[in-house]
């Protein structure tokens, strides 16, 4: 089914349960930028979290490709939940995980890291970014031939020198991750969070890439999902045209849970 446009959509029926929000936060909470590391949120959807949080009206999770230390220092809200490494690490009230089935991996893709970092990193444009329990291979910066050839030494070092290794690689928007081969993704650490915390929800999560689609698909039929760009494959409900109504969206659903909360 066509995903609708958010904003047509009356959601007066969510006054039933209590929300949890659950959101990606690169290119979804901020825009995608050259640089990651400059990414900080920024002060209205602080604002408008905060809001949320302090007044109690839905629960809070931020969850990411990122090191779960990573988009802590980068939202800095506190009692939310965050989730780092696409889900296999949690933190929060009551809450501290990191995946038990991590650890074979971990010492591989460390070496991994280094061997495809010492080729990788002479093409202009290209970086690696290491999240402790994974890297990822930034290529947004490099031209054309940057591109392919950066893609082309990570997939041939991963072959030649890791083969069949206990990992998996994952597309992103511009970004290869090597990541430890689990059967865990953001979708399965959405429904983990809800089942830790052990109350009645209606999850939302809101996402712009790829790896969101494991929780639109996790929680599809129960609860709201929105896509950041609209595209028919995916299995989001919803979607945003662009990332810059996610200040529309804080707005909708603000109104939304204050005018429940007041009842
Ligand atoms: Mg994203």
């Amino acid at each position: 089914m066509n995903p609708q446009y958010f904003f047509k959509e009356d959601l007066g029926w969510i006054k039933e349960k209590k929300l949890f929000l659950f959101f990606d936060f690169d290119g979804t909470l901020v825009p995608i930028q050259d640089n990651p590391s400059s990414c900080m949120l920024e002060g209205k959807i602080k604002s408008y979290i905060k809001r949320i949080v302090s007044n109690s009206l839905a629960d809070v999770a931020i969850i990411s490709g990122r090191s779960v230390e990573d988009i802590k220092k980068r939202v800095n809200i506190k009692g939310i939940y965050y989730s780092g490494n696409h889900g296999l690490e949690i933190r929060g009230p009551g809450l501290n995980f990191i995946h038990p089935e991590i650890m074979p991996a971990i010492k591989l893709i460390k070496n991994a890291k280094k061997v495809i970092s010492k080729y990788v990193e002479q093409i202009p444009g290209v970086f690696v970014e290491d999240k402790h329990l994974s890297f990822t291979l930034h290529f947004r910066l490099a031209d054309k031939e940057g591109k392919r050839l950066a893609k082309s030494i990570f997939k041939q070092i991963l072959s030649k020198e890791f083969h069949n290794m206990p990992f998996k690689v994952l597309k992103g928007k511009e970004v290869l991750e090597l990541t430890p081969l689990i059967d865990w993704d953001k979708g399965k650490a959405v429904l983990f969070i809800i089942k830790e915390i052990g109350q009645e929800y209606i999850p939302l999560y809101i996402g712009d890439d790829l790896t969101d689609e494991t929780a639109f698909s996790a929680i599809k039929g129960q609860g709201i999902t929105i896509r950041i760009g609209r595209s028919k494959n995916t299995d989001a409900r919803y979607y945003l045209r662009t990332q810059h109504e996610i200040y529309n969206f804080f707005k909708k659903i603000c109104d939304i849970i204050e005018k429940c909360h007041k009842k």
